[in-house]
């Protein structure tokens, strides 16, 4: 069991990833309000965040970037929920720290998947399935061709 927070502004998506979680023996924490997500994380103290990152007030991108700088939270594992896969949009998404993200309509066996493998090991993740090198390709100013896909197999 794993504590799971859920930063998420869209009731529909908070029940789905609750169930699943729960489903999988988790525990899940929902806040729908990024404002409050950084207090929410200090207090729940997870053991993974999943973000959406199209929220109002504070962006998903912006959230993953304070969780980096959090003293107690900085070592968590965060994967990033989306609506877009553009490959502008996953480069941002893993400089400011997520180490996965998922498209949203969200496939339930890829969110486990990922879900799983970031409990397992909160690094090195590539959110596409392809080698973790990929994602040591820091600061190029943006993603190569092999990294210009997003899509699904
Ligand atoms: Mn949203």
């Amino acid at each position: 069991m794993a504590r799971i927070l859920i930063v998420e502004d869209n009731a529909l998506n908070i029940k789905l990833f609750c169930d699943l979680l729960a489903a999988h023996g988790h525990q899940p924490e929902a806040v729908t309000d990024s404002r409050t997500a950084l207090d929410a994380a200090r207090a729940f103290e997870p053991d993974l965040v999943i973000t959406d990152i199209q929220l109002p007030h504070v962006s998903g991108i912006d959230l993953i970037r304070m969780i980096r700088r959090d003293e107690q939270l900085a070592a968590v594992p965060i994967m990033a929920v989306t609506a877009y896969s553009a490959p502008g949009d996953e480069e941002r998404i893993r400089d400011a720290g997520a180490q996965a993200y998922v498209s949203k309509p969200i496939s339930v066996v890829r969110f486990a998947q990922t879900v799983d493998d970031l409990l397992a090991d909160g690094s090195d993740l590539d959110p596409t399935g392809k080698a973790p090198a990929s994602w040591a390709n820091e600061g190029d100013g943006g993603p190569g061709p092999s990294e210009a896909g997003g899509e699904e197999t």
